[in-house]
């Protein structure tokens, strides 16, 4: 949890940091208290529509009399900002099939290499047996980096040469993913596919080798989002939401940012769960999400 706490003290200084200045000699919290709060959620990246919704609770509460000083208050902001994380949050369940299909998108850069990595680590750990299929194959450096990480966790890697079909390497992890009784696979796939038809096209391939090689694969469609890059992650995740039946989100990098409550955004406004947050580089730093701890870690 102190682990978790530092990751995350950046986003506790732009968010609890400056409700602690503006509660500062505040004797009583009125409509006035809460307009500046409602600024601070939205420049900290809770996404307007959240705010906005936030607010709303905290003015029908503070007309209650329930708000009667700056502790009640932030008891009250970290109690409903909780519930409405813990509304969409489910942890993922891969003994729910063998093999368990986890398709992993996102554009370049957000960290799906690595969380794919950190995840194969997790999944080791717990004696699991882990194919890897490099599906990025636009970018030969994607497949040398998904085989650092096969080699580190021990867990095998399928890839074809630069430029060849992405689908025609989920074909052959499929195929290998059965031969060799694995339990998990993962699929990396490219970050490049800028527009939405463009996406939903490769998508619908990969899907298609999926669901005829593995029943009911891809189990999980994971969107991996930079947490650091804030508005851009809400405009990825609308995108891909729209484009690839996303089931479940991982927002990295929230070590080094003051970004985190985009974290809540995500969940809210997409109604996605929180699988994972990456919390630093290192093959420990990516925590099952747990909204309780995550509030707690905030403020
Ligand atoms: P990809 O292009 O989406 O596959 O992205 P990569 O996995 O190559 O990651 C890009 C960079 O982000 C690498 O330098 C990673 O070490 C770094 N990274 C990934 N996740 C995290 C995280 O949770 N925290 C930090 N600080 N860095 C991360």
């Amino acid at each position: 949890f102190e682990r978790l706490k530092r990751g995350l003290s950046k986003t506790h200084e732009s968010i609890v940091g400056r409700i602690d200045t503006l509660l500062l000699g505040k004797k009583q919290i009125d409509a006035d208290t809460l307009e500046e709060l409602e600024e601070i959620l939205i420049t900290a990246d809770m996404g307007v529509k959240t705010t906005v919704e936030l607010i709303r609770t905290l003015e029908q509460r503070l007309k209650r009399n329930e708000l009667q000083d700056g502790e009640a208050l932030k008891k009250a902001l970290k109690d409903e900002i909780t519930a409405r994380l813990s509304q969409h949050t489910t942890a993922l369940d891969v003994n729910a099939a063998s093999p368990y299909v986890i398709l992993v998108i996102g554009v370049n850069g957000v960290g799906k290499t690595t969380t794919i990595g950190k995840l194969a680590a997790k999944f080791r750990s717990e004696g699991k047996k882990v194919l890897l299929a490099a599906g990025d194959t636009f970018r030969a450096a994607a497949a040398e980096q998904l085989e650092v990480w096969g080699n580190r966790v021990g867990a095998d890697v399928v890839r074809h040469k630069e430029g060849s079909d992405p689908s025609a390497v989920v074909f052959d992890a499929c195929k290998a993913a059965l031969a060799r009784n694995s339990d998990i696979l993962l699929i990396d796939t490219a970050g490049r596919l800028h527009t939405k038809v463009n996406l939903m096209e490769e998508m619908k391939k990969i899907r298609r080798v999926l669901e005829r090689e593995i029943p009911g694969a891809p189990h999980e469609t994971m969107l991996i989002l930079d947490a650091a890059t804030g508005q851009n992650a809400i405009s990825q995740a609308k995108l891909f939401k729209e484009a690839a039946q996303v089931s479940g989100v991982v927002l990295t990098k929230l070590d080094g940012t003051a970004k985190g409550g985009i974290v809540v955004a995500v969940s809210h406004e997409f109604a996605i769960p929180v699988r994972y947050i990456g919390v630093g580089e290192g093959v420990d730093d990516l925590r099952e999400f747990d909204p309780l701890q995550f509030v707690e870690a905030i403020f």
